[in-house]
């Protein structure tokens, strides 16, 4: 497993490229956000996921429900980086599958 280890700056979570790292934008009017994450492989890519705090976002895309924590982040569904990476973000570990 590894430690999901948040940055409250993006701009040093891109800096380290800690592998696993995360950072949960600012919620927009419907509540969504974009939850940044470094690729558990290790690569150092860092994308954003769509995100709702404890809901999952409707519409087109794909999209994961947080559960709001920031130390103890989990999301649902997994993650797949695929060709990197597939597991889920449990209360602050990620998890291959
Ligand atoms: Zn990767």
């Amino acid at each position: 497993m590894i430690r999901a280890i948040h940055f409250t700056d993006l701009a040093e979570m891109r800096e380290k490229r800690l592998a696993g790292s995360i950072y949960a934008g600012k919620p927009d009017d419907d509540g969504e956000i974009a939850f940044w994450y470094c690729c558990p492989c290790g690569c150092g890519l860092i994308a954003p996921l769509n995100a709702g705090r404890n809901f999952k976002p409707s519409g087109a895309g794909a999209s994961w429900n947080w559960n709001g924590s920031q130390t103890e982040a989990s999301l649902i569904p997994s993650v797949n980086h695929v060709g990197h990476w597939h597991g889920w973000l449990t209360d602050g570990y990620w998890k291959a599958v």
